[in-house]
């Protein structure tokens, strides 16, 4: 084998053996670009460094002296000499960029002798002994691990004696003095004495990289991005070019394009007589790359022109390192740069329209996360933030507000128009109200999919949760972060995106749905299959889903119109109702609510189909809780409030007598409307009396019905009939003839299995994957998220939460049976999708390969689903 590559030898096609770094320098070299000779020791090797017991085997040492030697010819150095020493950097340089991985080390090849001949060689002393005490400092930091701070406090005394402000300041002897004080300090920290060997330097620089592949932060790091952990790592031995040689040199870092906004400007910054790590470092700040033009105009005429090659060559903006030695311009490093949400829009579009890629390529250029990213207010990038702690991302965006601990409190707060953020340990149902009237919500336990993150999610809300370092005191109303003490009534900001919690009010800016992002999910629209509807129970939802693309509403929940404060009474009187005759009265108060419902979710979506679900919950879920009802009783009892205490026992009864052992399997969805059939009726009837209304002035509505829990034929035959019986008689005494569906929502895996039975009266299927997973895994959501999954998830018996992830091979299993079945009786028939899973990128694929017609998600998500579904095609 071979385990050691010139860069001559090599090309950005190897980056597998080569790593990024390797094979960027390589291509760049192969382009005749100038970049100082050196080469790379593969993946390869690396595997086989752990494979064979942590020690680099003889046979690649072999190769590396070789290689070495190659190297010294060519540039006429010999590593360690005295009359011309060689210096090298070595840099590890994974597949996949990957922070926390071992840092470079430069100025490799320097000892007490060696440093003589940089002396001699340079003609200047200063800058000899200063490459040396960096060299000591790094590797004695990297591959020895002695801690930086003991060398940064050697140079401070040393400064301090000097009465220097800048390193700058300290002359040769100085470095002298320095370095003799980091040889003290090896002594004392390792117990030998600094290396002085430069090829066992060499040698340890390279072990000490690949040992750097399996430690904590690069395994953590690889863990959360799903890169594979036996990769490995490749080593480059690069000579050294110096832009620490006084002001005709200097560092920088370039990008092609702005990566924060993405505008078409070369952009970076640079230093002047400095080495690589010092504009990283922060030691000096360092200047715009415009001064550049004024300083030393051949090299940014230079680099501009390096620039635009490398950008037409790669075909994507580049992140540049760049040296310069004595007015000679060096490249160090060339890799596509990072960017944020918006700059990879931008870019992406722009690139395309100057032809530098396709309009498809631009799709794939964007990640539909990004485009989640860019739909939320965000915090200003250049303000100044105080961070008190960081929890998990849960939610996308960043709010401000009061700090409130208790829903009600919020919703009061709320109310008056108080920006407040909930802070609660974790999340119920019961706190929903508190978090709809919350700018933001912050929890100290639960992960990514805990109640509260999914909420807020759906509700397009930030969040960040699980955020540990806080605790918080219920009690005294207060929370704690690290040293800080944070009171109800003071001021936090929270930032979904990062995980951030920031002391006081942080200046926002709005997400701006650029023209390029706009241009974007256009030409995504015109290459995807999948039609993206929304989930929307309100008018105001389905108007900003609509303002976001989508094309019909998908789920519309009937069960949150009841909940609303104004209407519980009467479904409470109507659930206690004794008499057919009380019943009928209440339910009359509901329609008239409904009615008015439908008509504003039908008008935002005129012209669009709206597919509404008959009542699905149980109806204790309607009544007060039981415990509330004993404590209230016991409390009437001792005034003696007789009248009062009879409603409430009548109440509590009900409510013992609907109590169910597993309410989501009990008595819900279509066998509540088999069982009561006058709630249905009445839904039904308020569906065509709004259909009709409209109809009438004008407005196209395109209702579909939809049955919830179906599992057997005989209660989707029951109630589709009774559906098309009302709708017949109301269009007949209305005059009005009113396109519309009844199909079903598909969650049951009987239901998916007798589709085809179902689908001799069902329209349209829509498949209700959080109950359909439910019931596929037979588990509780509430129960796994709360107990098992994360468990589950981090010892890997599940690879991802299948309440995320659609798990494709038992519930998308039963999908594709059903639309199999279904499509066989009827093949006009229209599926889709309206889970939680119906706005994730990797569901929505697979929703795509077994040919649903629509997928259906939050409004926050349309976008993102119009992007999923275009990637699915490409
Ligand atoms: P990272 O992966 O952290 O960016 P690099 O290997 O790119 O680390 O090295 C960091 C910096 O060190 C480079 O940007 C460059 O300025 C400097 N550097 C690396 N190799 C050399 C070299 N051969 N000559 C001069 N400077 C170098
Ligand atoms: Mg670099
Ligand atoms: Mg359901």
């Amino acid at each position: 084998g071979k385990f050691v590559f010139n860069f001559k030898e090599g090309s950005a096609a190897m980056k597998n053996l080569l790593g990024g770094k390797g094979a960027n320098l390589a291509e760049m070299m192969r382009i005749g670009l100038p970049v100082p000779p050196g080469f790379t020791v593969t993946t390869e090797a690396c595997s086989r460094y752990f494979k064979e017991g942590e020690k680099i085997p003889e046979d690649i040492v072999g190769e590396i002296f070789a290689h070495l030697s190659e190297l010294e010819e060519t540039m006429g150095k010999k590593l360690g000499s005295r009359e011309n020493p060689l210096l090298v950097s070595v840099r590890s340089g994974a597949p996949v960029s990957m922070p926390g991985m071992m840092d470079t080390i430069l100025n490799l090849g320097l000892n007490d002798e060696s440093v003589e001949g940089l002396y001699e060689s340079t003609g200047n002393r200063r800058f000899a002994f200063d490459c040396y005490r960096r060299f000591i400092q790094m590797f004695s930091n990297v591959v020895l691990g002695v801690e930086h701070d003991k060398f940064e406090r050697i140079i401070e005394s040393v400064k301090r004696k000097r009465k220097a402000e800048y390193d700058t300041e300290l002359d040769d002897r100085d470095w002298e003095e320095v370095i003799q004080h980091y040889k003290d300090l090896i002594l004392k920290e390792t117990r030998s004495e600094f290396p002085q060997d430069p090829r066992k330097q060499l040698m340890m620089a390279v072990e000490a990289v690949f040992r750097s592949w399996n430690n904590q932060r690069a395994i953590i790091y690889r863990r959360i991005n799903k890169i594979p952990d036996d990769l490995g790592t490749a080593v480059n031995v690069q000579s050294m070019v110096f832009g620490n040689m006084g002001n005709d040199s200097g560092t920088g870092v370039a990008f092609t394009r702005n990566p924060s906004t993405g505008e078409k400007h070369f952009y970076g910054e640079f230093l002047l007589n400095a080495q690589g790590e010092d504009v990283v470092a922060g030691i000096r700040t360092p200047k715009n790359i415009e001064e550049l033009k004024e300083l030393m105009p051949e090299v940014y005429e230079q680099l501009i022109n390096v620039s635009n090659l490398l950008e037409r060559h790669y075909k994507d903006m580049q992140d540049i390192e760049f040296t310069v030695e004595k007015g000679k311009l060096y490249l160090l490093q060339t890799r596509n740069g990072k960017r944020t949400a918006q700059a990879a829009v931008k870019i992406a579009v722009d690139m395309a329209k100057e032809g530098l890629i396709t309009k498809e390529e631009a799709l794939m250029r964007v990640s539909p996360e990004q485009v989640a990213s860019l739909l939320h207010s965000r915090i200003d990038p250049s303000a100044k933030v105080e961070i008190i702690a960081k929890g998990l991302p849960a939610s996308p965006g960043a709010a401000w507000g009061q700090v409130v601990f208790s829903p009600d409190e919020a919703e009061n707060l709320g109310h008056q128009g108080i920006k407040v953020i909930l802070v609660r340990t974790e999340t119920t149902p019961d706190d929903i109200h508190g978090i709809v009237a919350a700018q933001g919500v912050l929890t100290s336990r639960g992960g990514m999919t805990s109640h509260a993150a999914v909420v807020a999610r759906g509700m397009g809300k930030p969040c960040v949760c699980g955020c540990d370092s806080i605790s918080i005191d219920y009690a005294n109303e207060e929370f704690k972060a690290g040293g800080i003490t944070v009171k109800k009534g003071e001021v936090i900001s929270i930032d979904g995106s990062t995980g951030n919690v920031i002391l006081g009010k942080v200046k926002m800016i709005d997400p701006v749905l650029s023209e390029e992002f706009k241009e974007l999910l256009g030409w995504a629209d015109e290459i995807r299959k999948l039609s993206v509807r929304t989930n929307a129970d309100t008018p105001k939802d389905a108007e900003v889903a609509r303002n976001f693309g989508a094309e019909g509403i998908g789920l519309c929940r009937t069960e949150h119109m009841f909940m609303d404060q104004k209407r519980l009474p009467y479904v409470q009187e109507m659930i206690m109702a004794e008499t057919a005759d009380e019943r009928e009265k209440a339910l009359f108060v509901i329609q008239n609510f409904q009615e008015e419902d439908f008509e504003g979710i039908f008008r935002a979506m005129e012209g669009l189909p709206v597919t509404i679900r008959l009542l699905d919950p149980p109806l204790h879920e309607f009544l007060p809780k039981e415990e509330e009802l004993v404590e209230e009783i016991n409390e009437l009892k001792q005034k003696g409030e007789k009248e009062l205490l009879r409603k409430k026992q009548e109440v509590l009864k009900r409510v013992r007598s609907l109590k169910e052992f597993n309410p989501m399997l009990g008595l819900r969805g279509c066998r509540l409307g088999i069982v009561y059939p006058e709630i249905y009726d009445m839904q039904i009837r308020a569906i065509f009396n709004a259909a009709c209304r409209l109809t009438k002035k004008g407005i196209k509505v395109l209702p579909e019905v939809e049955i919830p829990l179906v599992s057997n034929v005989n209660e989707l035959k029951k109630l589709t009939e009774r559906v098309h019986e009302i709708a017949k008689k109301i269009m007949e005494e209305e005059g009005i003839k009113v396109d519309y569906k009844v199909g079903t929502m598909l969650e049951l895996p009987r239901a998916c299995l007798i589709a085809d039975e179902l689908a001799r009266y069902a329209e349209f299927f829509s498949f209700g994957t959080n109950d359909l997973t439910q019931t596929t895994y037979g588990l509780s959501r509430d129960d796994a998220e709360a107990k098992f999954l994360p468990y589950y998830i981090s010892n890997k018996i599940l690879n991802e939460d299948p309440f995320i992830v659609l798990d494709r091979d038992g519930v998308g299993t039963l999908m594709k049976i059903a639309v199999e079945k279904g499509r066989k009786v009827n093949r006009e028939i229209l599926i889709g999708i309206c889970g939680e899973h119906g706005g994730e990128p990797n569901s929505i694929e697979f929703c795509h390969e077994i040919g649903l017609d629509y997928v259906s998600c939050s409004p926050f998500r349309v976008p993102v689903a119009r992007l999923a579904a275009a990637h699915a095609v490409l």
